[in-house]
């Protein structure tokens, strides 16, 4: 059963839709930036330590930029399989319909409101992914 109207479901999968390719658009400029920064840095430039340590740290802080980016891409394309199976929309922990008021605010969200309170408290804050 599905407590999201059709014409929601749709508003929502649009969204993720379109939000899936401003991401992956993010993180395709991201790899290339960064692409590009060791292809100069292999091209021959040679600086002195300091150098080096900047360009790190830069390069540092574009992956962890594109980490982040990752991570919502992945939430975007679970959301997309859950619509796919028909889960969309409902609580991962208590298996509530969660309202449309808070898939519109986040459509990536898994959880109703007071499991995700309870599961941020559990795990620090953090919305964590299981890895396996
Ligand atoms: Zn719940």
């Amino acid at each position: 059963m599905t407590d999201l109207t059709p014409s929601e479901l749709r508003k929502l999968t649009d969204k993720l839709t379109h939000r899936r390719g401003e991401v992956a658009a993010m993180i395709r400029a991201g790899a290339a930036s960064a692409g590009h920064d060791s292809l100069r840095r292999m091209g021959g430039e040679v600086g002195d330590l300091g150098d080096e340590s900047t360009a790190l740290q830069q390069t540092d802080l574009n992956l962890a930029e594109m980490e982040g980016e990752v991570r919502e891409l992945r939430a975007i394309d679970q959301a997309l399989e859950r619509i796919k199976e028909g889960t969309y929309g409902h609580c991962a922990d208590c298996g509530c319909p969660i309202p449309y008021a808070r898939l519109d605010a986040y459509p990536t969200a898994e959880r109703c409101t007071p499991c995700q309170t309870r599961h941020e408290q559990v795990y620090g804050g953090r919305d964590v992914t299981p890895s396996l």
